[in-house]
């Protein structure tokens, strides 16, 4: 359903920095301070970087992904009420695993405005450091904690010929290291640690080299997994051509 031009509230989600608090656009702080509400994932855990920027005594409200389904058609309601509603996640782009689907989904369906601002997410921070081709990609989320799952996804990313991202906690990079080396010792592999933090890296090379790097120093911090199996394909620069 198209947007009803009678409606004066929308909600906006907007992202916020992936570590380094001082990647935040202009716009999203525009937005954030002319909220009416700010629907935060951890309200806790925002309050700094809201504080940071000067805005303070503006109401939060909880939307995370245990109560998305209930508090996106409150929110919904009251952005047709009139209020402009910002959402955030605890970083990055809300609804790449972070909740927002659910609330994009609900104002298409009653037409109700939203805008997403453009800004910082892991997952393309994490491919263009990577050096792995970036004209075709295919992000696959949180691996599962499932072994056979995760082989599963694995080894469709390795037959897609194209980049695929993955986010992947540090206790569980080893053992999928271990089934990424079993199934492509020689994949390109990158594993993209603490992005825009103190302790940035970027550790390249094959499965089989990064597993025996990570056995040897054992990873911390977040991070995101990426493999690219195929022989690099031409690379366009830019669109057409
Ligand atoms: N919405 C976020 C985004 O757009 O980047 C992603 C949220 S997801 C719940 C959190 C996961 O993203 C982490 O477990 C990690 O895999 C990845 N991530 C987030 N920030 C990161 C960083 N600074 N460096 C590396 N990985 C990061």
């Amino acid at each position: 359903m198209d947007p009803s031009p009678e409606i004066a509230g929308r909600i906006v989600l907007v992202p916020t920095p992936i570590g380094n608090l001082g990647d935040i656009t202009l716009r999203a702080l525009e937005i954030l301070r002319a909220a009416d509400r700010i629907a935060c994932e951890d309200t806790r855990h925002s309050a700094p970087l809201l504080a940071r920027h000067g805005i303070s005594g503006k109401p939060l409200v909880a939307l995370h992904e245990h109560n998305e389904a209930r508090r996106a058609p409150e929110l919904i309601a009251a952005a047709r009420a009139g209020e402009t509603i910002a959402v955030i996640s605890d970083a990055g782009m809300p609804g790449i695993s972070d909740p927002g689907y659910r609330l994009v989904q609900g104002c298409i369906e009653t037409g109700t405005p939203f805008e997403v601002l453009p800004g910082p997410s892991a997952v393309i921070t994490a491919l263009i450091g990577s050096g792995l081709p970036c004209h075709a990609f295919r992000f696959g989320g949180f691996l599962s904690v499932k072994s056979g799952k995760r082989r599963s996804a694995l080894a469709a990313a390795l037959e897609s010929g194209e980049t695929a991202i993955f986010f992947e906690s540090p206790h569980r990079i080893l053992s999928t290291l271990e089934i990424l080396a079993g199934l492509n010792p020689a994949a390109r592999t990158c594993v993209a640690r603490e992005l825009t933090k103190k302790f940035e890296t970027y550790h390249r090379g094959t499965a089989a080299e990064l597993l025996g790097y990570f056995q040897a120093h054992p990873p911390k911090g977040e991070m995101v997994l990426l493999v690219h199996a195929a022989e690099a394909r031409e690379t366009p620069t830019s669109g057409g051509g």
